[in-house]
C-alpha cells in the first residue's frame, strides 16, 4: 500500500554477507564518521569559560541612566511601568529637595525603582516608552541565582555608575568592556 508520506523503506531481510557477519567494515565505517567530526567546526561553546557573542539586537539587563554630570535621569513618570506588558516595574516617586540638584536632574525622581527580572521578557518597551532616556537594556545579562527574591532588582542594582566619580565602572556598564561569563560566575561565588 502506498504510504501517505512516501518515505516508507522496506526492511532488507536477505541473509547477511560474510563482511556483514564479521562487523569490521561497519565498525570502520562508524569510526570514519566519528573521525570526520573531529575536524569539523565546533557547534558548541565551552561555557562558562567561553562567551557566546551577542546578536546586534541583543537586549540584556536594564540600566538606569545618568546624565553627563552624573545626575539620575529618571523622573518617576511611570511611563515605563505602564508600557511594560509583564507588569515587572514598580516605583515610588519623591520630590527633589533644595540642594539635591546635583543628584537628580528633574524635580521629581524615583526614590524606589524595582524590576522583577523573573517577570521581564526583555521586550524593550520600557526603553522605548521613556521620555528622559533614563532606562535602556544593556549588553550584559541577568546572572543566575538560587533565590527568587534576588531577581527583584532595585535601584542599587540598576543605576549606572556615576560617570564623574566612577568613569571606569561607567564605561563597563555601557558595555564597552562587557564582563565575561567567567567574571560573572566569580562575582556570584562571593
Ligand atoms: S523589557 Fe519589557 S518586560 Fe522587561 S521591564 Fe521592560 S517593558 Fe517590562
Ligand atoms: S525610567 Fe523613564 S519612563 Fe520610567 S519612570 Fe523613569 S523617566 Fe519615566
Amino acid at each position: 500500500m502506498q504510504s501517505l508520506t512516501n518515505r516508507k523503506i522496506d526492511v532488507n531481510r536477505s541473509p547477511m554477507t560474510f563482511a556483514e557477519k564479521i562487523y569490521i567494515p561497519e565498525i570502520a565505517r562508524g569510526m570514519a564518521i566519528t573521525l570526520k567530526h573531529f575536524f569539523k567546526k565546533k557547534a558548541t561553546y565551552s561555557f562558562p569559560e567561553q562567551k557566546r557573542p551577542f546578536s546586534s539586537v541583543f537586549r540584556g539587563l536594564h540600566v538606569l541612566n545618568r546624565d553627563e554630570q552624573g545626575r539620575e535621569r529618571c523622573t518617576a513618570c511611570g511611563l515605563c511601568a505602564v508600557a511594560c506588558p509583564a507588569e515587572a516595574i514598580t516605583m515610588e516617586a519623591a520630590e527633589r529637595l533644595p540642594g539635591e540638584e546635583n543628584l537628580y536632574r528633574e524635580e521629581k525622581y524615583a526614590a524606589r525603582y524595582e524590576i522583577n527580572m523573573l517577570r521581564c521578557i526583555f521586550c524593550g518597551l520600557c526603553e522605548e516608552a521613556c521620555p528622559k532616556d533614563a532606562i535602556y537594556l544593556s549588553e550584559t545579562y541577568t546572572p543566575a541565582d538560587f533565590a527568587r527574591k534576588k531577581f527583584v532588582y532595585g535601584k542599587p542594582d540598576l543605576l549606572i555608575p556615576n560617570p564623574v566619580t566612577e568613569p571606569e565602572a561607567y564605561q563597563k556598564a555601557l558595555g564597552r568592556n562587557v564582563e565575561t561569563t567567567a567574571e560573572a560566575f566569580e562575582k556570584l561565588k562571593k
